[in-house]
């Protein structure tokens, strides 16, 4: 047991792979925060979902990698983006932000295994992203973000994510002010609440397991 408020921990409901009456019927429960990785994807359900009369006001998260001729459509679609691995794309993604839309919310990723197959920054470049990224406009620095590597044991696991909690930490006391640590999946969510996260991404504890076929 971690002894936490349980507001200090939001939940992002990841329906990749899931049709927009699974989004719905979340939704209809009081859920409003969905996290998509696929841009096509998302697309077509955050369209329909806007058409839909009975659907309350969702709020999307871009959580998957992002390539460059895809910031256009992110810029315009989500509120958040946790992925942002490099300066030019947020730079594209600050461009691109619509004028009328409030600024874009940001989550820089970092690669906290080591592996170098693995995408997001190395910890330490993130502190040179983070401040030039804090001063781009129509966006919002808020966190980070890290994916652990999946085969990782409890102690590995909570390396990788204290590493993030404490980086975060630190860039704090360079005068940013960042709220927002997104952290722990299905799997691994107790142990990434036990080291700070403030939002679990959460797909398959919640829809089910995956059917990638359906894509
Ligand atoms: C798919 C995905 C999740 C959800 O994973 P589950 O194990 O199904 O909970 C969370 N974060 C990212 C970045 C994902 O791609």
């Amino acid at each position: 047991m971690v002894n936490r408020p349980v507001e200090s921990v939001s939940l992002l409901a990841v329906s990749k792979t899931f049709p927009a009456e699974a989004v719905l019927d979340f939704a209809r429960l009081g859920q409003t925060a969905f996290g998509e990785n696929y841009l096509q994807e998302a697309e077509d359900k955050i369209t329909q979902l806007a058409d839909t009369p009975e659907c309350p006001t969702l709020t999307w998260h871009f959580i998957g990698p992002v390539q460059s001729n895809k910031t256009k459509s992110i810029a315009s679609l989500f509120a958040w983006v946790h992925s942002v691995d490099r300066l030019k794309i947020a730079q594209r993604l600050s461009s691109q932000r619509p004028a009328e839309l409030a600024p874009l919310n940001i989550l820089l990723q970092v690669n906290t295994s080591g592996e170098a197959s693995k995408s997001g920054l190395n910890p330490a470049e993130v502190e040179e992203v983070a401040s030039t990224v804090a001063k781009l406009p129509n966006l919002s620095l808020r966190g980070l973000m890290t994916i652990p590597n999946p085969d990782h044991r409890e102690e590995d696991l909570q390396h990788e994510f204290l590493m993030c909690k404490s980086l975060m930490d630190k860039l704090n006391q360079t005068g940013l002010h960042l709220d927002t640590l997104s952290m722990g999946m299905s799997q691994d969510l107790e142990t990434a609440i036990a080291c700070g996260s403030t939002c679990v991404r959460v797909g398959t504890a919640l829809f089910g397991k995956r059917d990638y076929s359906n894509r």
